[in-house]
């Protein structure tokens, strides 16, 4: 399948790890354009050398999400690179167990701030530039927002934001012709998840138990099987589909608990 991704510039943040590495590497092997947006210079720039030396093209912004200017002056930084932007992947995020009984309200604004602001300054800097290249936005949401996880209320809240705007957003921009929708992972081995595994008291039997009930192969989603269906979105080869919250996580939100 020829998804003519050649020459088209795609942001991604949190692009260097994890899933965001994942879907940096797949749109670049695509032929696309990658500006990788992340906190970690050295992180940004290991991916960006690995997308080189594989005769991609990519470059780098070492950027502090939560900061509203930095995602302006992200969104100028690519146009002055490449003079495009025909998509926008909002990634960066992380599950920061602010729960109800032990955070704060400073703490929950503080992690929407990490999880859910970040996604509407981008796609707010972004749209004049959008709106000229009829570009896409892909949100990646999380399970939690359905299935909620136990504390974890910033995160939770922020994710189920993800899924109202990837259909308000799909809304408003339809006479743009911009693609909005949102992918859900569940259960992806990243240094995202190895933490919160490590954080809790028995990781091992933990894991353990999670991954016996995932349906499908009872094993975890990679972040390509992730990344691919984000490049699908993000290519004119789903030129109808906008609106939709799309779940790659083996069946693990949806299906049947008999099954798991
Ligand atoms: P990850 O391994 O932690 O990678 C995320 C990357 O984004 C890291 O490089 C991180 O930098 C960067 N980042 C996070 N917040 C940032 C900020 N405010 N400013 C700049 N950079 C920032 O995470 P992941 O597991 O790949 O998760 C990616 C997305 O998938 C997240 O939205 C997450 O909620 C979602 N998700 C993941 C899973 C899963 O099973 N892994 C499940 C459901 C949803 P640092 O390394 O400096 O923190």
């Amino acid at each position: 399948m020829n998804l003519d991704l050649n020459n088209k510039v795609f942001i991604v943040t949190g692009g260097a790890k994890g899933i965001g590495a994942a879907i940096s590497k797949t749109l670049a092997a695509e032929g696309a354009i990658v500006m990788i947006a992340g906190r970690g210079k050295a992180d940004n720039a290991r991916v960006v050398d690995e997308i080189v030396k594989s005769k991609g093209r990519a470059s780098d912004q070492t950027v502090e999400l939560v900061n509203a200017d930095a995602c302006k002056e992200l969104v100028q930084f690519t146009m002055e690179k490449y003079g495009r932007i025909d998509g926008l992947i909002n990634n960066a995020g992380v599950n920061d167990s602010i729960d109800l009984e032990h955070g704060s309200p400073e703490k929950f604004v503080q992690s929407l701030q990490k999880n859910l602001l970040h996604y509407y300054n981008l796609a707010h800097f972004a749209l004049p530039y959008l709106k000229k290249s009829k570009g896409v936005i892909i949100n990646i949401g999380s399970k939690v927002a359905e299935t909620g996880q136990g504390h974890t209320s910033g995160y939770a809240a922020a994710k189920g934001g993800v899924n109202a705007l990837t259909r308000e957003w799909a809304a408003e921009l339809l006479p743009y012709s911009i693609r909005v929708n949102a992918v859900i992972p569940a259960e992806v081995w990243t240094p995202l998840y190895e933490n919160w595994i490590n954080s809790l008291p028995d990781p091992k039997t933990k894991l353990e138990q999670i991954v016996s009930k995932i349906p499908f192969e009872k094993r975890f989603t990679t972040s390509e099987e992730i990344a691919d269906m984000v490049v699908f979105l993000a290519s004119g080869r789903s030129s109808h589909t906008t609106g939709q919250i799309i779940y790659v996580d083996g069946g693990y939100t949806h299906l049947d608990r008999s099954l798991s």
